[in-house]
């Protein structure tokens, strides 16, 4: 294909309509129509990246291989996509000003008054092109993150705006809002979608397709309305009804034709439809599982369980792999205590300790890795999780009273988990993490070096504290074994205990690497321990 075609996904109404599903549904539908697509986030806070954002927020940080701290919703793109995204594929109002201004002091406005039209709206404009000219994709699609309307949105529209204009026939906005049903009069209402099309007309933008979330099917006369009043085709506008699981919106979309009429839109050649069947086959799995399991989440952000978003979509796509559902209960480390644990964790197959930072409820989750261990409970240590785990043998095993992370405890005279020397002399938060891909050589005989099937392997880590190596001979000696170790660096990367069920700690971040496609290993062999449990 000789040029790049643009397509952005906006909002209306309400904030979490979903966009970010829209966007991998029809980028999946697109690929596989043979078509070479990304999905780009535009996120309209000031914060360079999520990285400094508590979960609480807006969800979990997802990290991509080149270390960058992005949106959760990049985490659904490469879930659906299956291939990395980068630094590129998230961008924030406060990294376009950063460009901005880092651009102004060294004076490359040439004496120029910098305003946000046109020196924002160029840098917005340069990032959205650039994953299309540099990395030659034939479809890029830019979902604009909050809700038409926003002032903070009003720079990204104006960018669409002029991209439309400059890019005449490349490009396509699709428009995603509510269609509310009253129940008082049994009706679905259109005037907040009308309204919101007419605020992006205010705007200089005119959507190709809207996409109607909805609890009811619309009727031909609903669709009708909504095309003559905001001013598209009929068949333009399309339904996405509430579905049980996010991977079903794919399926929707093809029976919408979603793809189909944004490849119209785009004069995209009609090249081949979309071979389903895999993705259907793993939907099915899913909805008809043959079991169902229990597996502890154990962490603190459990009110708003975005925050361990990709550990829970792992969970989903190792559950797929053998047939049963991964029932996850999140369980708040705050409130486990040495009385509640047994019954808290009461018909438990399987325990995950979740990554988390700071002091605030380090002491249940630590319980939750003495409980596994010495009730030989399949478990599994993810970032913090694995830190946890070390601090609990260290103290309740090698007898280190105290033992602790310097993180929660910095004058602990037994520092287990400790920082590494350069990071001891870095004051900034942002950006300054281990942070993206790292090797990892896996030690033979260990239960890591089977699951992998290989010996060395790259996975994604965001942490700044260490396993203490001064530790090692002492932790060996009694069963806790390093399983995998950073070759550059000499770090340790997984911890097992020998004499237990299923006992992996990581020092990484696996569940960035799952996809529906590859789901990963240790979540997989870790559900065939709990059932086996
Ligand atoms: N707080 C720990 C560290 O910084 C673990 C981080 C995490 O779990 N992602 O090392």
């Amino acid at each position: 294909m000789h040029s790049t075609r643009y397509i952005f996904i906006t909002g209306g109404v309400t904030s979490s309509l979903g966009k970010g599903i829209i966007s991998a549904s029809l980028a999946k539908l697109l690929q596989l129509r043979g078509y070479n697509v990304t999905i780009q986030k535009l996120d309209p806070y000031l914060n360079v990246d999520p990285g400094t954002l508590n979960p609480y927020e807006h969800g979990e940080c997802y990290v991509t291989n080149d270390g960058a701290e992005t949106d959760l919703d990049l985490g659904h793109y490469e879930r659906f996509l299956n291939r990395p995204t980068s630094q590129e594929n998230n961008v924030t109002t406060g990294r376009i000003y950063q460009n901005v201004i880092n651009k102004e002091r060294r004076g490359d406005y040439l004496g120029k008054t910098v305003q946000v039209i046109p020196h924002v709206t160029d840098e917005i404009k340069r990032n959205i092109k650039l994953l299309g000219t540099k990395h030659k994709y034939d479809i890029v699609i830019t979902e604009i993150g909050g809700t038409v309307g926003d002032i903070e949105s009003l720079p990204y529209i104006e960018a669409v705006r002029q991209l439309r204009w400059e890019m005449p026939g490349k490009t396509a906005v699709v428009h995603l809002t509510l269609v509310p049903y009253l129940s008082a009069t049994g009706e679905l209402k259109t005037k907040p979608t009308q309204h919101s099309v007419k605020m992006l007309l205010e705007n200089g933008v005119q959507p190709d397709v809207l996409v109607l979330r909805t609890e009811k099917p619309l009727n031909n006369e609903i669709r009708r309305k909504v095309a003559l009043f905001c001013n598209v085709e009929i068949d333009a506008v399309i339904e996405s009804r509430d579905v049980s699981t996010i991977y079903e919106v794919p399926l929707l979309m093809y029976e919408e034709k979603l793809d189909e009429i944004v490849m119209k839109k785009l004069s995209l050649p009609y090249s081949r439809e979309p071979d389903l069947s895999q993705w259907r086959e793993f939907v099915n799995r899913l909805k008809n599982p043959s079991k169902v399991i229990n597996i502890a989440l154990v962490g603190k952000y459990v009110e708003l369980a975005d925050a361990y978003k990709s550990i829970i979509e792992s969970l989903i796509h190792a559950g797929a792999v053998h047939n049963i559902k991964a029932n996850v209960k999140l369980i708040h480390s705050e409130q486990l205590t040495a009385e509640n644990i047994g019954q808290k964790l009461d018909g438990v197959k399987g325990i995950i300790v979740a990554p988390g930072f700071g002091h605030r409820g380090i002491e249940g989750k630590i319980l939750a890795a003495k409980y596994a261990r010495e009730n030989n409970i399949p478990f599994f240590g993810i970032c913090l999780g694995m830190q946890v785990a070390v601090i609990e043998f260290a103290r309740n095993v090698l007898g280190l009273k105290d033992a602790h992370s310097t993180e929660m405890n910095r004058n602990t005279p037994y520092p287990v988990i400790d920082l590494m020397e350069h990071q001891k002399e870095i004051t900034d938060k942002g950006g300054t993490m281990r942070l993206g891909a790292y090797n990892c050589e896996l030690v033979k005989d260990t239960k890591v070096y089977k699951i992998y099937n290989s010996s060395s392997i790259s996975e994604r880590h965001r942490h700044r504290y260490e396993f203490n190596n001064q530790y090692i001979g002492q932790f060996e000696k009694a069963g806790m074994i390093v399983a995998g170790v950073n070759p550059e660096m000499n770090l340790v990367e997984i911890i097992e205990l020998k004499n237990h069920k299923w006992y992996i700690g990581v020092q990484f971040h696996p569940e960035y690497k799952s996809t529906v496609e590859n789901p990963h290993p240790l979540f997989v062999d870790f559900l065939k321990a709990a059932l086996d449990n």
